[in-house]
């Protein structure tokens, strides 16, 4: 028999696991506080894994429309100057990048599709109105205390993908600020080339890094080292001057940015028998594996059928993941170290 399976959260991450439990025979309950999530206007680097994944989940051809190719990786000081490059496409697998709101878009239209197919199945009409079903769990879920325990009754794994905030974490596991805090924005600019993904590093800790979208625009992602994980007043355009000029013309084009201190979960995503964290809820950085994760956590659960042993095997496999993914990462994206600038303020 197939466990039940409780997915407290309907973001890009939940959404993943969802499509790729449905995929496998596994009809997951999904639910969602807000009626009308909130991905935020900013973008996300596919690394080629994740492409070949989501290709296997059958969402391929919309990835091809919305997401453009990433074919290089350029390492850069402040000035321009090259440090290090690498090719992308290919040799990581074919790497893409995609605006995070036409992915959530991609996969809401998945989940539709896999809940019209399993309308046949007795619970499935649990899942096709996600929204009322959050309407009662959130009396449940909101209060940070905890309290899916009642939702144990019913499902034999509960996965929190419900962000930084998560309800679904045991409340005396608390996120552990990385001393770097984030802008992210997404502006229209044909001065960076296509299918380039370039980080700057600058002085005091800073980097600046752009990842073009296709059709001409460019998601900006601007870090800082912080002792707080507040939002510094005043303009935080300033603190990223000595850019150059192309970055300095993305900053001054940024609208509407996405303030976000970086964070770690201790215990990398454990909440205890018959629950598992994933995404924000268990790492919330730019290595996050997040997609790996839903993606790793359904073809477990799928192969393994009996909860306990796919928990066990995750984590283990998880342990290995992170660390590949974490020094590929940080070498590859923002490799500020804590501290820097706003630190010495
Ligand atoms: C600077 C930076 C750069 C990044 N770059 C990348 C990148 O290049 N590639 C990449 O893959 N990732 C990247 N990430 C990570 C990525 O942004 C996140 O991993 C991903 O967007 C998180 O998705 P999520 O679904 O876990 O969480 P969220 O998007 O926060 O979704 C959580 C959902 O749960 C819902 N919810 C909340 N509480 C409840 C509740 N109690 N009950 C029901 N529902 C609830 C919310 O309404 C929301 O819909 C980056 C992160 C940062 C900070």
């Amino acid at each position: 028999m197939n466990p039940r399976i409780l997915i407290v959260g309907a973001g890009i991450v939940g959404l993943a696991l969802k499509h790729a439990l449905t995929r496998t025979g596994i009809d997951a309950d999904i639910v969602e506080r807000s009626p009308a999530p909130r991905t935020g206007g900013t973008g996300l680097y596919l690394p080629g894994d994740v492409v070949r994944a989501l290709n296997d989940l059958g969402l391929g051809t919309a990835l091809e429309k919305e997401a453009a190719p990433v074919l290089r990786r350029e390492i850069r000081d402040a000035g321009g100057t090259l440090l290090t490059a690498s090719d992308l496409w290919g040799t990581d697998g074919d790497c893409r990048a995609v605006r995070s709101n036409a992915l959530h878009e991609i996969l809401l239209d998945a989940v539709g599709d896999g809940d019209r197919k399993s309308d046949s199945d007795s619970d499935s009409d649990s899942d096709s109105d996600s929204d009322s079903d959050s309407d009662n769990d959130n009396d449940n879920d909101n209060d940070n205390d905890n309290d899916n325990d009642n939702d144990n009754d019913h499902h034999d794994l509960i996965v929190g993908t419900d962000g930084i905030d998560s309800a679904a974490r045991p409340a005396s596991i608390k996120p552990r600020f990385l001393g770097q805090v984030s802008w992210r924005f997404v502006v229209r600019s044909d001065a960076v080339p296509a299918g380039t993904w370039t980080t700057r590093l600058g002085s005091r800790g800073r980097s600046f890094q752009t990842l073009p979208l296709g059709d001409g625009d460019v998601h900006c992602v601007a870090v800082i080292g912080s002792r707080a994980p507040e939002e510094p007043p005043g303009d935080w355009r300033f603190l990223f001057g000595g850019f150059g000029e192309v970055a300095g013309e993305l900053l001054d084009a940024a609208d509407d940015p996405h303030f976000a201190p970086l964070h770690e979960i201790p215990g990398g995503g454990a909440a205890g028998p018959g629950r598992v964290l994933i995404g924000d809820a268990a790492h919330a950085g730019p290595h996050s594996a997040a997609l790996e994760d839903a993606l790793a956590l359904a073809s477990r659960l799928a192969r393994d059928g009996d909860v306990p042993a796919a928990l066990r095997a995750f984590r283990e496999r998880r342990a290995t993941r992170v660390r590949r993914v974490s020094k590929h990462r940080y070498q590859m994206t923002q490799a500020t170290p804590p501290g820097g600038w706003m630190a010495n303020r």
